[in-house]
């Protein structure tokens, strides 16, 4: 399959991970839009929330419950936003599921 993620988790594709377990990566993304800017991948590949099985959503729960265990030593004390695009209207460009994990500065309260 040509995703550029799961290359990526592959290694065929070089990242700066910061984390990895059994289920998912975090890695800084190659264009951050904050001072600091992850993505958190799980390993399987779907596309995006609406293509979750029961399993994954078990998956993407302990995602989130492990990103916040992680985020102090991130530089996230002071707290983040979580994101995760699905489909054109969202700019979706990677139809891979991730969680964008943005923080280390004060953010635009504009978009949400
Ligand atoms: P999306 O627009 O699908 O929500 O987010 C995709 C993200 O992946 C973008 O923020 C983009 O900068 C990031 N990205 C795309 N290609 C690469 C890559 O090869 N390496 C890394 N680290 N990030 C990537
Ligand atoms: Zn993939």
């Amino acid at each position: 399959m040509d995703c550029i993620f799961c290359k990526i988790i592959k290694g065929d594709i070089p990242s700066a991970r910061v984390y990895e377990d059994e289920n998912m990566i975090i890695i800084k993304d190659i264009a951050p839009q904050a001072k600091y800017h992850y993505l958190a991948i799980p390993k399987k590949h779907f596309a995006d929330v609406t293509e979750m099985t029961a399993d994954d959503a078990v998956l993407v729960g302990n995602m989130l419950r492990k990103i916040g265990e992680l985020a102090p030593s991130l530089g996230l004390d002071g707290g983040f936003r979580l994101v995760s695009n699905k489909g054109a209207d969202a700019m979706q460009s990677v139809p891979h599921l991730h969680i964008h994990i943005l923080g280390g500065e004060k953010m635009s309260d504009k978009m949400c």
